[in-house]
């Protein structure tokens, strides 16, 4: 209905209305598109090509502002210096699928009771499908002393493409003292990467002559080391045998990165705090909900997208859907697992788009290569429940080569050819062929 007074005020208003399409359109500053995405991330650039396929390029938009696009996955290799940081980006121009329009420009506002969004540059779109994949964002300056305390050596952080490249400098920088690895008191995407930084401190150090000279410290916001016990035992085991400290319900509130101090507050214990001084210091960020979702009438309390866990629909309002990190679906938020939504997403869309009952169900499927060298890693995959969900028909929970090199060779490869083009769904498939169809 709104998109239909849209069209009548535009159709009016709009000088060429030639430009008019049957299902999007434009004047100065009013757009209209069948399908709408916000975000040019995994999530939104996996979904476009879906949804190019499905109703045609012309009809789909995507509201992006950034011009590279990164597979962050890279950055825990970038951060200790086994790739490149150009090589986990590439132009944004060329991973939107062709025909598909790029508003490029940032989503300021939406409205999902008139069908609307609002971007940066003052236009309104309008739309009959909304997907929503704003990722989630990162707040360094939740921790007192930063964001200006990378300016200091001695400090990065995987996280972001800013200090990734800090990491690695500090990293060869180091001479002797803590290492130190934080992990904050919030959901965070891929909840391995805080700790696959620190194996490879260790790697690195031992590789280098320097390791005895090296004290390695993990200090985590959550009470155990990884939420699957499966793995987790085998991580224990991993920090054990390399003589790792690990620290639980340790949060990083203050870095003092003139003296090299890193303040923890003892989560059990609020009025305990602790003094870290260190050579080298990984922040991984406190971590929050888009705050345009935040804003809308699309949140859940928290803050993120409020789907159906199952369907990946919006609770509320039936044309629209979210995939990714922003959404409020309980799994561990990774691109592994917004490859397996892409295809639960896309039947979903399908049936709706059919005025049918969505149908397929996600069962949450993540995973986590769990980097433990330059070339060993431990494979977790597991569902909702925390329940292993393992492709290959091994014990995945032990440190591998091959998995090291699926994690560095293969994965980029798919990502950028099957995932970002809307042809990898996650490895459901080869799981069932991997084990006889039994799982
Ligand atoms: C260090 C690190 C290591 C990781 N390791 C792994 C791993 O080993 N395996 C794995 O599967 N995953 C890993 N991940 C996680 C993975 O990268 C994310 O879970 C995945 O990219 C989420 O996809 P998304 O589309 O939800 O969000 P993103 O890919 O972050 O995309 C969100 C997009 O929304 C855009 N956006 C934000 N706000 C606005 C706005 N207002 N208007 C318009 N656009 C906006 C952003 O510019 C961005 O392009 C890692 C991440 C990091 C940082």
């Amino acid at each position: 209905m709104a998109a239909l007074q849209h069209l009548k005020h535009c159709y009016s208003t709009c000088i060429g209305t030639s430009r008019l399409h049957t299902s999007s359109h434009a004047c100065a500053n009013k757009e209209h598109f069948k399908m709408l995405v916000l975000g040019g991330g995994s999530g939104g650039i996996a979904m476009s090509a879906r949804m190019k396929r499905k109703i045609g390029a012309e009809n789909v938009a995507v509201v992006e502002p950034s011009e590279t696009h990164y597979y962050q996955p890279m950055w825990t290799l970038v951060g200790a210096g086994a790739k490149s940081l150009a090589s986990s980006g590439r132009p944004t121009a060329s991973v939107m699928p062709s025909g598909v329009k790029w508003v490029k420009s940032r989503v300021q506002e939406i409205n999902p009771d008139t069908n609307t969004v609002r971007t940066d540059n003052g236009i309104e779109i309008s739309y009959e499908y909304l997907i929503v994949a704003l990722g989630l964002q990162l707040h360094y300056e939740k921790i007192k002393g930063l964001p200006e305390g990378f300016e200091h050596p001695k400090i990065g952080s995987n996280y972001s493409v800013e200090t990734v490249e800090k990491t690695w400098k500090a990293l060869q920088n180091f001479k002797e003292g803590n290492a130190v690895f934080s992990f904050p008191n919030t959901p965070v995407k891929c909840a391995g990467a805080p700790q696959k930084i620190m194996y490879l401190t260790d790697a690195f150090l031992r590789k280098t002559g320097k390791r005895t000279k090296a004290n390695i410290i993990y200090n985590t916001s959550l009470p155990v080391i990884f939420g699957v016990k499966k793995y987790a035992d085998s991580l224990w085991e991993i920090v054990q045998r390399r003589d790792i400290q690990v620290n639980l319900r340790q949060n990083l509130i203050e870095v003092r990165a003139d003296k090299q101090e890193a303040v923890f507050e003892n989560l059990d214990n609020p009025d305990e705090t602790r003094v870290f001084e260190y050579d080298l210091l990984h922040v991984t960020p406190p971590m929050g909900p888009n705050s345009v979702i935040k804003g809308s009438s699309l949140a859940d309390e928290a803050g993120w997208l409020d789907v159906n866990k199952e369907t990946l629909q919006h609770v509320k309002y039936p044309n629209v859907f979210g995939i990714g990190d922003c959404t409020n679906v309980p799994t561990s938020k990774t691109a592994a697992a917004v490859a397996a939504q892409s295809a639960i997403l896309n039947r979903t869309i399908t049936k709706v788009l059919k005025n049918e009952k969505p149908d397929k169900k996600y069962d949450g499927y993540t995973s986590c290569p769990l980097v433990t060298s330059y070339n060993t890693v431990v494979l977790a995959e597991f569902d909702f429940n925390g329940q292993p969900l393992e492709t290959f028909p091994i014990d995945q929970s032990k440190e591998r080569r091959i998995m090291y090199h699926m994690k560095a060779d293969l994965m980029p490869h798919i990502y950028w050819h099957g995932l970002l083009k809307g042809l990898w769904g996650g490895p459901g498939p080869y799981r069932k062929i991997m084990h006889l169809g039994m799982k």
